[in-house]
């Protein structure tokens, strides 16, 4: 039998999903939203941890592994280093996010360029500007409905349209997402010559975690590709286009929101880099400049929140990956992680449906595993931002 798999969102995991669906002569088709992968942020970096790094060579054909790799952050080591805001040095330094020092043959990558490559092939499978706002299940199939009032037929549907999942809404209309109450201002700096020569160090060699008496988390990481993008995709795969993209820092100020204010909420691009200007002004002043020099319109905020596990569910025609099922806060680096991990659980499952009767356990089989080790990163990554909570009030009862 031909398996036909209907996919909601073209994010990290949906791409993921159906490149190793279509390299296994499965019938798929993915409905996103916007009109273009380039619409909204430029990009922004993506710690690969080794679940990820895993799936993504299981489900990416060769030759788009091999771009990859060479469009990844050069570092080989996934390290993660805890800092006063002045950048000196407060707690270990060695472990990485995978809880390891070991080198690694890929630790990063720029998600713009991740999905670019992803898009390649499935030109005919993907559809943009296709917004999926419900569906209808029977014992036979599945109907996706689209907000242009078309719909479309399939053995599964599977949501991985992200925290904001119209899916999972219908699946699961009483799931609980929760607002952590922590806010995400994020933005990104190109690594001029100048600036990059007078950054500490250890920003180039891992994920730097910043901690200042105002409350403030930074987190600072550059991603800086091995090979340029243009370089790279015309000697590995010359059918692939990227966008060219300029090393870069990305930074990221987060706090716990003041409750009824809420200040960034409506605040513009250009009101954001105001506000993060003036947060990291006592800061190490080439992380400050770093934060001056950024462009504006790259700082976007988000707000954490993330997944209470529902109990089971019984499997049936429409599942959910990624964002859609498991949101989790950025403090662990683990969301498209999962997502992708996801996504190589569940192609490995409906590749080897060869009879109808197969298609639902291979369903229930996929979430079984994927609410262990999902809902396990969740409460992963609250921990990690626990502790860097626990490192703020610290630091702030020293200061007075
Ligand atoms: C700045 C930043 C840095 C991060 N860094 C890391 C990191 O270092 N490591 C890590 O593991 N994670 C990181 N994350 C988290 C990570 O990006 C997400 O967990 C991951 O993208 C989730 O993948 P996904 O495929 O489930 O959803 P998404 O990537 O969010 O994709 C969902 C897709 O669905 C589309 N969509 C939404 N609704 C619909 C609809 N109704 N119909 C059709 N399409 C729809 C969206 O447009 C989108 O393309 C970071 C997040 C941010 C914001």
């Amino acid at each position: 039998m031909t398996l036909r798999v209907l996919i909601a969102g073209a994010g990290v995991g949906g791409l993921a999903l159906a490149q190793a669906l279509h390299q296994a002569g499965v019938a798929v088709t993915v409905f996103e939203r916007t009109p273009s992968v380039r619409a909204g942020q430029r990009g922004y970096r993506i710690n690969i941890n080794r679940a990820g790094g895993d799936a993504l060579a299981a489900c990416l054909p060769p030759e788009l592994f091999r771009l990859y790799l060479a469009t990844s952050h050069d570092e080989a080591r996934a390290r993660v280093g805890v800092f006063d805001h002045r950048m000196h040095p407060l707690y270990a330094t060695d472990v990485g996010v995978d809880g390891t020092g070991a080198p690694r043959d890929h630790t990063g990558v720029n998600r713009l360029t991740l999905r670019q490559i992803m898009l390649a092939g499935l030109e005919h499978e993907v559809r943009l500007g296709q917004r999926v706002v419900g569906f209808e299940q029977t014992p036979d199939r599945v109907q996706v409905r689209l907000a242009d009032g078309s719909t479309a037929e399939g053995d599964l549907l599977v949501g991985a349209d992200g925290v904001g999942s119209a899916v999972r809404a219908g699946l699961l209309p009483h799931m609980r997402i929760r607002d952590t109450g922590v806010r995400c201002l994020w933005g990104r700096t190109p690594l001029r010559p100048a600036l990059r020569d007078q950054l500490p160090a250890p920003l180039f060699d891992r994920v730097a975690v910043a901690v200042a008496p105002s409350g403030h988390i930074g987190i600072l990481g550059a991603y800086r590709t091995r090979r340029p993008h243009l370089e790279a995709a015309a000697a590995v795969t010359p059918t692939v286009s990227l966008d060219p993209e300029p090393d870069y820092l990305m930074w990221v100020l987060s706090k716990e929101s003041s409750g009824s204010e809420e200040p960034w909420r409506t605040a513009s691009s250009a009101e954001l880099h105001r506000y993060a200007v003036a947060a990291t002004a006592e800061w190490h002043p080439a992380v400050h400049q770093a934060v001056r020099e950024a462009d504006p319109e790259d700082c976007f905020v988000q707000n954490v929140r993330v997944a209470d596990q529902p109990p089971p569910w019984p499997a049936g025609r429409v599942t959910l990956l990624g964002d859609a099922i498991h949101p989790m806060s950025p403090a662990g680096g683990t969301g498209a992680n999962t997502a992708l991990r996801d996504a190589a659980v569940l192609a490995d499952k409906l590749t080897d449906v060869r009879h109808p009767a197969r298609l639902i356990p291979a369903v229930a089989a996929y979430e079984t595993e994927m609410r262990q080790y999902g809902f396990a990163a969740v409460a992963e990554s609250l921990r990690y931002g626990e502790r860097f909570a626990e490192t703020i009030r610290r630091a702030e009862k020293e200061n007075h």
